[in-house]
């Protein structure tokens, strides 16, 4: 066979794979009323990376709960269906690997809108802005990176907040020790017991484990990184971005933004 017929059969199964694939996504796949597409029928699938309060975690009942929870209930039901969260690394999350492959519909997660994520995610409006802070028991405080010299640093793996603390380690010739965990529990865990002797992470994450573990950990120093959190969905999907954007945009005209934030973040600052 000629190399053209061989491309025309190379064609031809590609087409019948695609026509399998199509079927295989209509049994479990649907759409809202609106025309939005789902990877499960009748509900928004949504990845996070579990625990990160206030933004997601689980509550007394196992139930997860936070403000992006709140938020994303709001495009849910505006889409007129109910929101299901699968909880799933961060890296999968941030690659765009659990969005392309079907996962879910949307990432919210207080994920950071980074220029290298916005390769391969499509981030919303931005919905909530945080910085970095650095943590440390109460009593222990330092204030700079450079006093933790020959000590060592706690990070949370795949985080803006570790991405922060490796480029100043870098660009400063800092001798810190930088140690990553792989969720926000274990990198809290670990200040707590000594592990570390400060941690870095978002600030509204410390704000919250202060107000549940009062008196233990001090915030001991901020660095003004100016992030904004996105959800985010799979690249080219308009349709649900447009959704997402709208129920923000909705939530912050009639108020129910600022009742969610009060509910879960707490007072603003003042502005
Ligand atoms: N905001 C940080 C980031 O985007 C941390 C997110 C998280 O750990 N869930 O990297």
């Amino acid at each position: 066979m000629n190399v053209r017929g061989l491309a025309g059969l190379a064609a031809a199964a590609a087409l019948a794979i695609g026509a399998v694939a199509g079927c295989a996504k209509d049994d479990t796949g649907g759409s809202t009323e609106s025309g939005v597409a789902l990877v499960k029928a009748g509900v928004l699938t949504t990845c996070t990376h579990l625990p990160y309060a206030p933004f997601q975690s689980k509550d007394a009942s196992g139930k997860v709960v936070g403000f992006d929870v709140a938020l994303i209930d709001l495009v849910a039901a505006k889409l007129g269906v109910k929101q299901e969260i699968v909880d799933t690394p961060f890296e999968g999350i941030k690659s765009g690997a659990d969005l392309n492959s079907g996962k879910c519909d949307v990432a919210a997660a207080g994920m950071t809108i980074t220029d290298e994520r916005k390769k391969v995610l499509d981030f919303s409006e931005p919905y909530f802005d945080a910085t970095q802070a650095l943590a440390t028991q109460t009593g222990k405080e330092v204030k700079t990176l450079e006093e933790l010299a020959g000590k060592r640093l706690g990070v949370q793996g795949g985080t803006t907040g570790e991405e922060y603390v490796n480029a100043q380690v870098k660009q400063k010739g800092l001798k810190v020790e930088v140690v990553s965990f792989r969720d926000l529990a274990a990198l809290q865990q670990a200040l707590a017991t000594n592990q570390v002797v400060a941690a870095v992470n978002d600030l509204p994450v410390w704000n919250e484990y202060i107000k549940a573990n009062p008196g233990k950990v001090v915030v001991a120093a901020g660095f003004d990184t100016g992030e904004q959190y996105g959800f985010a969905v799979k690249k080219g999907n308009a349709d649900l971005l447009k959704a997402v954007n709208d129920a923000i945009a909705a939530a912050r005209t009639d108020g129910t933004y600022d009742k969610i934030y009060a509910e879960w973040i707490g007072a603003k600052p003042a502005a």
